[in-house]
């Protein structure tokens, strides 16, 4: 009668003292950080977002075998509307390849490049003025986002990688770089995300913090930006 007793107190004891690592996790990760979110809520309609994916950006040059290509754009198609369902503030409703325009739609280029550089977004105020990184911060009601990405084989291939190691990486790029249009920043944190910055799949210089897709870290900061669902 007394060991059961101590064992059931010694279940508890386990039990409570697992609730409290989870609940210690669960605030760990459920910070979200002012310094990873852009200012600004208007400009373009988040909750009501198209992307366009120009040819340029499909298509690599003659001589090497297409990274983005026709097949891997279904799948990069289905990762930028993956942002969906995170918050009532964000909404891709299509995504198509061509090259129409809008107030909420959101161009996609390719562009050659060789420094290592896999994608960027460009963004302009309502003037059409280029908002740099530092002006960009102060004006976050940017009335138009522009998503580049390098069309050199050789920069997602860096390290050596094999060509599917590159298409993670193509799909990881585009999905941050949609982030940046959801108004993400890189986090200046140490937690999970795939809006960190750099390769998630680097030989010999691995990063566990960049990760190929989003995390739950990026879900609280679009929800702290964005609101919930
Ligand atoms: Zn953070
Ligand atoms: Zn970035």
């Amino acid at each position: 009668m007394k060991t059961k007793r101590l064992k059931k107190l010694g279940v508890m004891f386990v039990a409570t003292a697992m609730a409290v690592v989870m609940t210690s996790v669960a605030t760990i990760t459920a910070n979200a950080h002012d310094s990873d979110r852009w200012g600004g809520k208007t400009g373009y309609n988040t909750a009501n977002l198209r992307f366009n994916i120009n040819s340029s950006a499909l298509i690599q040059g003659p001589s090497v075998t297409p990274m983005v290509n026709v097949g891997t754009y279904s799948i990069v198609r289905c990762d930028v509307q993956g942002w969906n369902g995170v918050s009532r503030g964000v909404n891709i409703t299509d995504v198509n390849r061509g090259l129409s325009s809008g107030t909420n739609t959101i161009q996609v280029h390719g562009v050659w490049r060789r420094d290592g550089v896999l994608g960027y977004v460009d963004v302009y105020d309502s003037n059409g003025t280029f908002l740099t990184d530092t002006t960009r911060n102060n004006n976050g009601d940017w009335h138009r986002a522009v998503v580049f990405m390098n069309t050199n084989h050789d920069d997602w291939l860096q390290g050596g990688v094999s060509n599917s190691v590159g298409t993670q990486r193509v799909r990881k790029t585009f999905i941050h770089e949609v982030g940046h249009v959801l108004k993400l920043r890189h986090p200046t944190c140490n937690s999970r995300a795939v809006m960190h910055q750099g390769f998630p799949f680097v030989l010999g210089g691995n990063n566990s913090l960049i990760t190929p897709f989003r995390q739950h870290h990026d879900e609280i900061n679009l929800r702290m930006k964005w609101g919930s669902l």
